[in-house]
């Protein structure tokens, strides 16, 4: 991971931006970053790079970098700089303070919360929710539920298991690429290339499919563009099941040996994930209502009957690699499209075998590996467990060496309920009776104060001075404006950590850079922390809170002296060992074999399963499931007598080992276009940003191109309006208002009767996230970012 190559150093490590996980070397010169360039042995990017991964070198010395510890007591004062020793006496003090204002219960202490990131390191995320569960909380989240919470549920609910089957090899043996939800072009570059290049070099015998209701620079290589009505889509995929069945072009011995059908029941099953089984013939029959010609007429836009059967014949009879984001998970039914674009390969075995794959794209570089597989969201723990299953808590007790029952049996809240518990609105109390006030949080490396939707009571709650925020980050964010404590961290190559790609892929970026001024690593911060608290719970009269002080201290104490010794390489190590080695070994998810030395030494790390040294050093397993080719699917099988499959699910959720094919009928939007608000707004990323433009916006070359985001509205409805291109529009919405410039074009943009806007911009008049809903999935409560109804008009200034 090291090399020296005339003027530079070379330090190689992962991408800083989304969830491909491209591998880069980092070039110094002078022990200053000064270049990055890809990886060539990378089976992920092969040498290549986007915009934003080759220019990431700019944030390291950029001036806005946060350097120092901040606190200001009241939200009105300004921040003073403040020491480390102080500052974690303080966030000691307001811990303890807002458990003593909560209560306890079945979730643990329902005062103070963490929320954290994607684009934390994997043991940041696990050392994050130990601390909180070893505390008595398990209010613990991440911005991860914004992004991918549905395509969890899905996986969870179609394989029995969370994370996809294969991974982006498939993209090279596919016949046909399915893109649904995805702006690929734009969101994941590198993967956009991929498909381009195996389109381009095989036009006539390569079909891209690319479902969406805008025309976006993903539709460009398309041979086949569906635009449809937003949210349709549900009754589109049940049309092309149908097909399917009726042209009896589905895979029999396949559905027969390895799927069972599963149905939901309105008002007999408590979620709307888990069901019951049901036959064939019932399955048969249910998607039958979901004729071609029924499905065009919903979907609108060019969906044709005709259509609808060209692409069924096609998935059907070809590999088929499909490939989705945020499109299909910021739903209030992201679950259910998840199923519905998974029952398709369920239906034609289109799984587990080169170049077919069901592949949900992440946008984050470590949604997967820290939040997911780390244990970063409410309800689940570490290694693929869950909160609810006591022989799960159990065992991870057992490991940290906590007493028995330490970790709370009930999940905390999740995103939108968590920041309603700190706004406490009475409408806030209304719609989540029982809603119990959060009084601590610490945000880590996200600014949900640009990223939440419906976001204005939110940000008014963080104003509220009976609420201590601390913000750990390396710039000023929206969120950071309202924090009482601000801690600078150390930056990606300033410490060492672990990110996991979409790919079930774990890799290593080592520190090689100085870290400016007081920054340092969040683990560092945690140990110490720890210490600090657990003395002061020592103090404490109530013997609940006593009894936290030596869990407290259990949770970080075998990390002590690596903290003190180096806390930017021994540290993450330990942590790591502890992780991998222990609490993932056995799991599914099992990175037991995945050392640091094998990490430095692969140029495109490891894919789990990988139980032993020897396996990850081949790089781990490429496809999940298959027996001879998984490891743990292999001795699931010998273990359970199950020798003549070809594919199997070892996962904890389906007791019968057989994937699920669902029915889920067609449901709208939570908030369609009316007569007062007729209008589809949807959002999404554009190209040379990420996220909240945090970063990006601070590197001159992207934010050059694009320094404030703009209404993309269909040419035939600014005609009418009277819009032209650059025009101010208000876009107003039931929950606030944007002015924004037009952006008209006639070859990209929303169909007609829909606007579309990036979230990038930083600037208030311009954050659409005041005007989006936070109506949420039922199962994987991630909100509707991309359906809600909007007006608009040129906008004149009074
Ligand atoms: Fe980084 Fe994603 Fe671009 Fe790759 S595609 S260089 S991971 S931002």
């Amino acid at each position: 991971a090291y090399k020296k190559e005339g003027e530079y150093e070379w330090v190689r490590g992962v991408c800083r931006f989304c969830g491909t996980g491209c591998k880069v070397w980092l070039g110094l010169k002078n022990g200053k970053p000064a270049v990055i360039r890809g990886e060539k042995n990378s089976v992920i990017n092969f040498g290549f790079l986007c915009m934003k991964g080759m220019l990431f070198y700019k944030l390291f010395r950029h001036p806005d970098r946060l350097t120092q510890p901040l606190y200001r007591k009241s939200k009105k004062e300004p921040f003073k700089p403040i020491s480390w020793e102080k500052a974690f006496d303080i966030i000691a003090d307001e811990m303890i303070k807002a458990i003593k204002k909560g209560e306890w219960g079945p979730m643990g202490w329902t005062g103070i919360a963490y929320y954290g990131s994607g684009q934390a390191l994997t043991e940041e995320t696990y050392l994050f929710q130990k601390f909180w569960r070893c505390l008595g909380s398990n209010h613990v989240e991440g911005n991860p539920r914004l992004c991918m919470a549905s395509a969890v549920g899905g996986y969870l609910t179609s394989f029995g298991t969370d994370e996809p089957a294969g991974g982006y090899a498939d993209f090279e043996e596919a016949d046909t690429i399915f893109i649904i939800g995805s702006n690929t072009a734009e969101c994941h570059p590198i993967l956009y290339r991929r498909i381009m290049r195996r389109k381009l070099s095989n036009p006539k015998e390569v079909m891209v499919i690319n479902v969406d209701p805008r025309v976006s620079p993903t539709s460009k290589i398309a041979d086949i563009h569906l635009q449809f009505k937003p949210g349709t889509d549900l009754a589109l995929l049940n049309a092309i099941a149908n097909v399917i069945i009726q042209e009896g072009l589905y895979d029999k011995e396949f559905v027969e040996k390895y799927c069972s059908f599963h149905k939901f029941t309105k008002g007999k099953d408590k979620v709307p994930l888990i069901g019951h089984q049901v036959s064939f013939e019932e399955y048969k029959e249910f998607v039958s209502k979901y004729t071609p010609e029924y499905a065009a007429e919903v979907c609108g836009g060019n969906v044709t009957p005709e259509l609808i059967r060209k692409v069924a014949r096609r998935f059907a009879t070809t590999k088929t690699v499909s490939i989705w984001t945020m499109g299909l998970n910021q739903r209030t039914r992201g679950v259910w499209v998840n199923n519905l674009v998974t029952n398709l390969h369920l239906l034609t075995g289109n799984l587990g075998k080169d170049g077919a794959d069901a592949l949900s794209l992440t946008g984050q570089p470590n949604a997967c590996g820290g939040v997911r597989e780390g244990g970063g969201l409410c309800h689940i723990l570490p290694g693929h467990r869950v909160v609810k299953n006591p022989k799960h808590r159990a065992e991870l007790e057992k490991i940290w060496g906590v007493p028995k029952g330490t970790i709370p049996p009930k999940p905390g809240y999740h995103t939108v309920k968590m920041f309603s518990a700190i706004s406490y609105t009475e409408e806030d109390k209304k719609r989540f009776p029982g809603l119990k006030p959060i009084y601590f949080i610490w945000v880590n490396e996200t600014s949900p104060l640009q990223s939440l939707p419906n976001m204005r009571r939110f940000r008014e709650g963080f104003a509220r001075d009976d609420v201590f925020v601390v913000v750990t980050d390396i710039f000023p964010t929206r969120t950071s404006e309202l924090a009482n404590m601000i801690l600078p961290c150390a930056f990606h190559f300033e410490k060492t950590g672990v990110y996991g790609c979409t790919e079930r892929r774990s890799q290593l970026t080592p520190k090689a850079v100085k870290a400016p001024g007081q920054a340092m690593p969040e683990l560092w911060m945690l140990v110490q922390l720890g210490q600090v608290l657990a003395k002061k719970l020592r103090k404490e009269r109530d013997p609940k809170l006593r009894a936290r002080a030596k869990t407290i201290y259990q949770c970080v104490a075998p990390f002590i002296e690596a903290a003190k010794r180096d806390p930017w390489w021994e540290l993450s190590k330990k942590v790591w060992e502890e992780y991998a080695q222990r609490v993932t070994k056995g799991r599914d998810s099992t990175l037991a074999g995945a050392t640091y030395e094998v990490l430095l030494e692969r140029p495109d790390g490891v894919q789990w399963p990988a139980p032993t040294v020897e396996i990850a050093r081949k790089g781990g397993t490429l496809r999940r499931f298959v027996v001879g080719k998984d490891p743990l699917a292999t001795e699931f099988a010998k273990k359970h007598g199950l020798t003549d499959w070809k594919i199997i699910d070892y996962g904890h959720l389906h007791k019968d080992h057989k994937f699920w094919i669902w029915l889920r009928p067609y449901k709208g939007p939570a908030e369609p276009p009316d007569a007062e608000y007729p209008f589809y707004l949807s959002t999404g990323r554009v190209i040379d940003h990420w996220h909240t433009g945090s970063m990006t916006g601070r590197i001159r070359e992207l934010a050059g191109d694009y320094p404030h985001t703009w209404i993309e509205i269909n040419p035939k409805d600014a005609q009418r309006l009277g819009i032209q291109p650059g025009d101010l529009v208000l876009l107003e919405t039931r929950r606030g208002r944007n002015i924004l410039p037009a952006r008209i074009s006639t070859e990209e943009g929303p169909m007609e009767g829909m606007v579309f806007v990036y979230w990038y911009d930083q600037s208030k008049d311009r954050m659409i996230n005041f005007c989006t809903i936070d109506a949420f999935d039922p199962g994987s409560k991630q909100p509707e970012f991309k359906i809600c109804a909007c007006r608009i008009k040129k906008y004149a200034p009074a």
